[in-house]
This record gives structure tokens, sequence and C-alpha cells, in this order.
């Protein structure tokens, strides 16, 4: 008898869930209709589905039509796409790019309207989160935290970089988290004390300081002219693993090398911040072939599952101070300020040689597109041998002014879908990869119940065209709807 009744109650549940609606009380709530919902963890897409936003979350997700209480706004994406929100796992957000600290006092008015476009410059493109991924001037990082819009930015801890070693140009600069490495032979200033300075006082500050990446430098220089910058021991690179571990940091290491990527993958760092194109002696030929000794770094890095950020715009960008015409792209309208757009055509000449001296740019290009194709060469061997691709740009990576924000990561996109990345590699390493790799999928990287509501509304699929993420119909941040064209940098004149 009690089994029946039993029986009997659990069809009726099941009945009636199908056929009455989901209620929800929302206060401040956002109720997507007619979705198709991709997935970046299959590549499934889930039509004709509803999505329910309150305040700065994802509250429902699903095909039941749910019945909203409360204050709300209903967008219908009726033949539209939804994503999450893109994720730039390397950038740096503290400067303004390719000026110097001096360029940037000469120039207020172009600092000031540029750091206000920055984060919208970001958005406009669908980046709702970023990772600054090392400055040794963190307080400049509220310039972009205090902006109302912008994407949600999270950010390693004030360099750890080696003493004398790359990134540490001069030790009178403010250098809290420099590491002091035992067997290197250097005087240290008398401020600082050699026990604030081990992997374990480090780690330590770094993780109380907010930041979710302790982030170091495997560079012995780009001159092989110049001497050797010291590089971290392996004893050091291990302790530093272990102490970043026990802070809950991600540990992630510049590398470009063949050098420091057979040193990074062999100590099995979680996170490569750059892509191998620098192959030391061996050089991309026209047979197009990729050399055994590369592939042998590259298959140590898949096999310990290091992360790896091909980063292609970083050689790419610098090339493109050899092609004055690149100012010209309508683009960079929608994510820098006018007046930083002349700045740069009126010095571009200057900005060359700043760089590069006087080395003929016909030659620079050729070799940057050498050096760029070995990138991508690199990059699609970890793809197809299931290598952990992540999606950073590292924007902007030098002084250029051929990594403009937001616009970079879709210049990046490009690149990988040239290199034959496929569509769906692309979108996951963006989105769901790059929120696993950070620790930070609880908030981020699918569009699931319990998430951050930021959320892309795409005019086409971007399984099939790269094009998708450049066609941004709606860009929905903390809960908050955006039309893309008040985040671009031309709204602001109109
Ligand atoms: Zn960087």
């Amino acid at each position: 008898m009690n089994k029946i009744i039993g029986l009997l109650l659990f069809t009726f549940t099941l009945i009636s869930c199908k056929t009455s609606e989901v209620e929800i009380f929302v206060e401040n709530g956002l109720l997507i209709e007619n979705a198709q919902i991709i997935s970046p963890d299959d590549q499934t897409i889930s039509p004709d589905s509803f999505i329910v936003v309150d305040g700065d979350s994802i509250l429902y997700v699903g095909k039941d039509e749910p019945n909203l209480k409360g204050s709300f706004t209903t967008i219908d994406a009726a033949g539209k796409y939804i994503i999450p929100g893109l994720i730039d796992s390397h950038v740096h957000v503290t400067g303004t790019d390719a000026l110097s600290d001096d360029e940037e006092l000469d120039n207020p008015e172009i600092v000031k309207n540029f750091k206000e476009q920055l984060p919208k410059s970001y958005l406009y493109f669908g980046y709702t989160t970023l990772i600054d991924l090392g400055t040794a001037k963190p307080e400049r990082l509220t310039d972009f935290q205090k902006a109302v819009i912008g994407p949600d930015l999270y950010y390693a801890g004030g360099g750890a970089v080696i003493g004398n070693g790359y990134g540490l140009s001069n030790w009178n600069d403010d250098i809290p988290n420099f590491i002091y490495q035992e067997n290197e032979d250097y005087p240290i200033p008398e401020k600082y004390l050699k026990e604030n300075h081990t992997p374990k006082a480090v780690a330590q500050r770094i993780a109380s300081s907010g930041a979710i990446v302790l982030k170091t430098y495997y560079e012995p220089g780009f001159d092989p002219t110049q001497p050797r910058f010291p590089t971290p021991s392996k004893t050091l690179m291990a302790n530093l693993k272990m102490e970043a571990h026990k802070n809950n940091l991600v540990l992630a290491v510049h590398g470009n090398s063949l050098e420091a990527h057979d040193f990074l993958g062999n100590a099995q760092v979680d996170v490569i911040a750059h892509g191998l194109w620098n192959w030391g002696n061996h050089r991309l030929d026209s047979t197009g072939v990729i050399p055994e000794a590369i592939k042998d770094v590259l298959d140590t890095e898949i096999k310990n599952k290091v992360g790896y950020m091909p980063t292609l715009q970083v050689i790419n960008g610098l090339r493109e101070l050899t092609d004055s015409n690149y100012l010209n792209d309508p683009e960079l309208e929608h994510v820098l300020p006018n007046e930083l757009i002349a700045y740069y055509k009126a010095n571009s000449n200057t900005m060359y040689a700043n760089v590069f001296g006087n080395a003929p740019k016909n030659i620079i290009s050729n070799n940057f597109n050498r050096i760029s194709n070995q990138g991508k060469v690199s990059m699609k061997y970890m793809n197809d041998h299931g290598g952990h691709l992540l999606f950073g740009t590292d924007t902007p990576s030098s002084p250029t002014f051929g990594n403009p924000p937001g616009y970079n990561g879709y210049l990046e996109m490009l690149e990988m879908e040239n290199a034959g990345i496929p569509l769906g590699n692309i979108l996951a390493m963006a989105t769901i990869e790059n929120a696993k790799a950070f620790n930070l999928e609880k908030l981020y990287g699918t569009v699931e119940e319990g998430k951050k509501a930021n959320l892309l509304i795409l005019n086409k699929n971007p399984l099939q065209d790269i094009m998708a993420y450049n066609d941004i119909e709606q860009v929905i941040i903390n809960g908050k709807s955006l039309n893309r064209k008040n985040l671009s940098a031309k709204n602001v004149d109109e």
C-alpha cells in the first residue's frame, strides 16, 4: 500500500514538474529567452533555453520556462548564441600601452582617456575576466579596478623576479617580491633582508595581497652577445612550486625559448606564460617541419600537463612596428582614444627605433614572421598531441602599438584559427580551460547555475565562424546587460 502511494506521489511529482513552471523570485533580474547556449566543455548547443540572472549570478539555466516574480528585464535571444564571457589569462593593465613613464607624465590627458576606455575595450571584444600576470607596482591596478563597468580582474602578486635576473632592471626600483637565490653572488641593498625574500616568504606575501598567481621568470636574456641573466635553479623552482601551492597560488612562469621550455616542462610548473617561438639554434624552414629537439621539449610539457599560453601576439605586435599602415585599422578606433592613435602615428618611427634601433624594417619584418610561424607550429603541435593550451595574449607585451587592448585577443584568435586550431578548442581555451587552470571554475567558464553572470550574446555561431567574436550583440557583465556599441571608444565622441 505505502509503496503504491509512494509510486503515485513520485509519478505526480514528475508530471507536475513538466506541466507547471519553475517559479523563481528575483530582485534585480534578467530573463534571457530562446537562448542557444553553447557549452565550451563538449561544444554542444542547447536550443530554446532560458537563463535567469539575479544580481551578478546565474540562478537558473534550463528548457522549462521559468515563472519569474519580482523585478526583471527580458532579452529575446532568438537566433543568437550565448557563451560564457571570455577569459584572457595574461594581460597587463597598469600602464598606457607603449608609453614610457616619462611620456605618461607629458601626456596626462591621453593617459586619463586611455585608462577610462581600457576596461570597456576588453569588454568590447568579450573579455569579461582578466588576469594581470605580474606587475612590480600593484597599486597601479586600482585605476582599472575602480572603473564602474569593467571586466573582473585577478592578478599575480608583484613580480617574483630572481635577484639580478630578468625583470629586475634596477635595484633602486621598488621590487618587494624579488627572490634571493643562494648561489648567486650579488649584493642586495641594505633595505632588503634576505629572509624576506625566500620562496616561502614571497609566496605568503603574494597570497596575502589577494593575488591568485605567483609569477616568476626563466629568462637568460634575448641578446646572445650580452652576459646571461641569472635564472632559477631546479631546487629554487621546486621550492617556489611547493610554496605557491601551500598558499593556493598557481605557479606561472615566463619563458619562450627552447632552453626555458625545456627547464620549465621538466620542472612541471603549472603554467608557462608564453609559447615556444625562440627555437635556439633551430629554424623553421620552407618544409614547415617541426625539428625533433622542439618536439621533445613539447612532448615533456604534454606528458607533464603543463599549461601553455601561445601568446602569438607578442611577436606579431612587435612586427607591427615595421608597418605604419597598421595604425589605419578602423578596429583600433573602438579600443583606443583618438588622441592616442594620433600620438602613435606621430611617433611611430621613434617607437620603432626604440625597439629595433637602425635595423632595416624589411629584415625585422621577415625575421618576426618566421619567429611568429615557429610559435604557431609549436602551438599546433601542442594542440594535436593533447597539450594543455590556455588562452593568454600578454597585452601589451612590449612598447608597441601592436597589442591594442581587447582587439589583441581577437587578433590572437584569428591567428590561432589561421594555424589550424579548431574553433571548439579556441572557445574552450578562452573559457573553461582558463577557469580550471586558475582555480576559477566555480565562478567562470560555462553558462551554469551558480556561476557569475558574465555572458556574451553573439550574432554568429563561434563554433562555425571565428568572426563571431567580433559580432557581439550584448555583453553581460556581473548581471548587467550592455549594448556593445556603448563600449566602443568611438561612442565617447558621438
Ligand atoms: Zn606578460
